[in-house]
């Protein structure tokens, strides 16, 4: 009797279209990379801080440095959230309240809070527009699944550079958008360009800047006049104190048809280490295919379905709790906390006569680097003069040159420090 093959490729199985004949490799032939890797900038960025910082310690033991670089919270998550998250700690540990594999889109009770979180905001979501997920770096990425290689993708110079590398590792063209001190690095559509993705981060890592709604409101006529899909971050949206600005995309008339909103619990609720985010794909949101239109909601729905399976119950309780009365006001008062820091560093700045975007509605503080300086001179030269560390603007892209990111996620106290160290620093210049 014939011995049963080990194992079978079995061609027909596949649906019509789904890849074609399978053609089994001459042996000499070498397994393919993905060669878009190869087209990514290294990432010098933090390794080339890291180095210089161990470097200057070196040469100086002893010498205390303050970070003002870190884009990480440092305040503990809010007692709600503990407490929330410690029970469900308990009905994990208790037979009738044990949950598994929860749906792939997130907890309804989660879904809600987020669908009411939006609605003090004047948007209206309904519950299946809402998907958890585990944070929006991943989503910021996974989004692509559902978009061609084709697409003309446009990204903001500088920005926060995940949205380019996710585009370059998939093979997509990217065109950049010049930010600069003259349209207060918040860039507008140049209607003379035609791209199908546009990146928008309000408010700006790492410029601070946030988008007014009469400028939103200009990239959501572009993006409807042609079509284009608006990928919004919105991860630092609670930092937005002044009721004026847009916190939303989706407080846009209209955006609900051109737009998708990543927003994040990590800066809002300090779940950096936690994880928990949430993308909103809109019902509305439809595209042609084939001539016919098909909601994005459906494809996200299908993507997440296949390749995720959801953010732990733990998690998405505490990020409930986050959002609740009481969790949202003790959340706040970290956000206020780190506000005023952000505040202490704009003061200084206005007081030396820098030049600067953002401080007061986002955790970051964008300034032009003294006396004409690089961003590496000024890193240096504030590690040096200062013991400051702060981020090279030139990181987040070639409109970053000349400029420098100062973050007010540090404690107060090393942020007086700092700041009274720069000051003197710039002042002997
Ligand atoms: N979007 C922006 C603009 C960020 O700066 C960051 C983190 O620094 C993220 C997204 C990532 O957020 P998460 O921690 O939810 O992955």
């Amino acid at each position: 009797m014939k011995a049963a093959p080990a194992y079978a490729i079995h061609e027909t199985d596949l649906p019509p279209g789904a890849g074609g004949a399978w053609r089994p490799k001459a042996r000499e032939e070498e397994m393919l990379l993905n060669e878009n890797y190869f087209r990514l900038a290294d990432s010098y960025l933090f390794i080339t801080i890291d180095r210089k910082v161990k470097a200057f310690l070196e040469e100086n033991p002893g010498t205390k440095i303050t970070k003002l670089g870190i884009g990480d919270v440092t305040l503990p998550l809010a007692k709600a959230v503990v407490d929330a998250m410690s029970e469900a700690v308990g009905e994990m540990g208790k037979k009738e309240t044990f949950k598994g594999y929860s749906s792939d889109q997130g907890y309804p009770f989660l879904q809600d809070a987020l669908v009411r979180h939006y609605g003090k905001k004047g948007v209206t979501l309904s519950q299946d527009d809402v998907f958890i997920g585990d944070g929006a770096k991943s989503d910021i990425s996974n989004i692509l699944d559902i978009f061609a290689k084709e697409n003309k993708v446009l990204i903001p110079d500088p920005v926060y550079p995940v949205y380019v590398d996710t585009n370059i590792m998939d093979g997509r063209s990217i065109q950049y958008l010049s930010g600069n001190a003259s349209n207060g690095f918040l860039p507008l559509p140049d209607k003379s360009v035609h791209a199908d993705i546009i990146y928008l981060c309000s408010p700006n890592n790492p410029t601070g800047a946030v988008y007014s709604m009469d400028q939103l409101k200009v990239w959501v006529d572009y993006a409807q006049a042609y079509d284009s899909i608006i990928l919004f971050d919105s991860a630092y949206e609670v930092f937005i104190g002044d009721s004026s600005l847009p916190s939303s995309i989706f407080q846009v008339p209209g955006a609900k048809e051109c737009a998708i909103e990543l927003g994040s619990f990590s800066k809002t609720a300090g779940f950096t280490g936690v994880r928990c985010g949430y993308t909103i794909v809109p019902k509305e949101l439809t595209r042609l295919s084939a001539g016919k239109p098909v909601s994005l909601n459906s494809l996200w729905k299908r993507r997440q379905n296949t390749k995720f399976n959801g953010v732990s119950y733990i998690t998405q309780r505490g990020a409930e709790a986050a959002l609740g009365d009481e969790g949202f006001a003790q959340v706040m008062q970290n956000i206020a906390y780190y506000k005023e820091n952000a505040g202490i560093i704009a003061d200084a700045l206005l007081e030396l006569g820098i030049w600067y975007s953002g401080g007061k509605n986002s955790p970051y503080v964008w300034l032009r680097c003294p006396k004409g300086m690089t961003s590496w001179e000024f890193f240096d030269f504030l590690l040096k003069q200062a013991h400051v560390v702060g981020t090279p603007g030139s990181g987040f892209g070639l409109n970053g040159e000349g400029y420098f990111r100062l973050t007010a996620f540090g404690s107060r106290e090393s942020t007086i420090e700092a700041v009274e160290r720069i000051k003197a620093a710039i002042a002997s210049l």
